[in-house]
């Protein structure tokens, strides 16, 4: 089977539709000309759409963890203590590259599959009265697990305090809605291989005026992410370095794709797929790690059954069906998969994986009917059509 005839149900990289992939194949142009001034104009407009925000954004040539570092060194000194909230792999990510640059990172760690509880961070907040800490870092959407952080609650836990909130959303942005003008978020950064439906590449840092100003006397090192100098070309409508070009074609066809959509009917698809993902495993009697209430639209973590492991049913998922789904990290390794929702999938490609993973555990002496799950998501299909 060729990679071609894959489903690709990763929490990223997603899959990309076929007018971005013709967009990446243009030709290149002067990164200093007047076609590029219009189009990274175009794409920041269109990108500053998704993250529904006014605040400065600039676009980085880098994976995402380029600009969560890139959030690190522009707002916070060696010594800044620094809350950072972690509900998994991202969000202990999230924290070591803080202390990697020099802050005083203190953790507030949740189990893995649940959601950070916002009583416990005002607890943290309200005892800061002198406010030391400078930064609050959290994830939006954890993708070792697939739950989803309540950003709202944890920004009206931080109440008057002046700690900025920084928010890796690299694999929830445009796949649930976060307004950060609305709900006032700080720093944002994302990606490109998730909902963007774009390949590995580019990552987006929005900033708030407030963030601005609080990096100007920022003194951590930086140069390839600076922040400063990043917005002051991006005035002449250039980038300080040269740009991923091609990848810039594929985000402005990406953007139309997704605003011709429109947000709203985005985030609806990808509750749909969630919500497909949820009713199939739990009709053929597996559980999801995370609850109802906190489960993410961009991916479902599944916990694999008794006797057979979650690494045994992906290598039969991809060797028979050409099915890709993700594997646990670090302790979850072996223990969940996960199917990623997110971005360029399809719904009926979402059936026909759920219809793979019922052969694979029907044929492993796991106790299912072929169709007892399968069934009930071809109804809330039927459902979808009649509502
Ligand atoms: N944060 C989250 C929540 C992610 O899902 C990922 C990628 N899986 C990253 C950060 C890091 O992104 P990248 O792998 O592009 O560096």
């Amino acid at each position: 089977m060729t990679v071609e005839q894959q489903y690709l149900l990763l929490p990223g990289p997603t899959p990309v539709p076929t007018s971005v992939l013709r967009a990446l194949s243009k030709p290149m142009i002067n990164h200093r000309g007047p076609e590029f001034k219009e189009l990274i104009e175009e794409v920041t407009e269109g990108v500053k759409k998704i993250y529904q925000t006014n605040n400065e954004l600039v676009i980085f040539p880098a994976a995402g963890t380029g600009a969560m570092e890139a959030a690190i060194v522009n707002f916070i000194s060696p010594g800044d203590k620094v809350l950072a909230i972690s509900i998994g792999v991202f969000g202990d990510r999230f924290a070591k590259i803080a202390a990697e640059f020099g802050a005083d990172v203190h953790k507030l760690d949740f189990p893995w599959g649940q959601q950070a509880d916002p009583n416990m961070v005002r607890d943290v907040i309200t005892q800061d009265k002198d406010h030391q800490i400078k930064a609050v870092l959290v994830t939006h959407n954890e993708t070792s697990t697939g739950v989803v952080n309540d950003i709202k609650a944890i920004k009206d836990a931080l109440g008057n305090h002046p700690a900025l909130l920084m928010v890796d959303a690299v694999s929830g942005l445009g796949a649930m809605n976060l307004p950060t003008d609305e709900w006032g978020l700080d720093v944002v950064v994302s990606g490109s291989q998730k909902a963007f439906m774009l390949p590995p590449g580019l990552s987006f840092m929005s900033a708030s005026p407030r963030a601005i100003e609080i990096s100007k006397n920022c003194k951590n090192h930086k140069f390839y992410w600076d922040l400063d100098s990043a917005l002051k070309y991006l005035r002449k409508g250039q980038t300080p370095y040269t740009p991923a070009l091609s990848l810039f074609y594929g985000l402005q066809e990406a953007l139309k794709l997704l605003l011709d959509e429109g947000l709203e009917n985005v985030i609806k698809r990808h509750k749909f797929c969630r919500d497909l993902v949820r009713t199939g495993v739990k009709a053929m009697g597996l559980n999801p790690l995370a609850d109802d209430a906190v489960a993410s639209s961009s991916l479902t973590s599944v916990l694999a059954p008794e006797g057979i492991g979650a690494n045994k049913i992906r290598k039969l998922l991809l060797d028979r069906f050409g099915v890709v789904v993700a594997g646990g990290q670090q302790k979850l390794d072996d223990v969940i998969f996960r199917i990623g929702h997110l971005g360029f999938v399809r719904p009926l490609d979402l059936l026909a994986a759920l219809a793979a993973l019922e052969i694979v555990l029907y044929e492993n002496g796991y106790p299912i009917k072929i169709g007892q799950g399968t069934n009930k998501v071809q109804e809330l299909f039927v459902k979808k059509e009649e509502a």
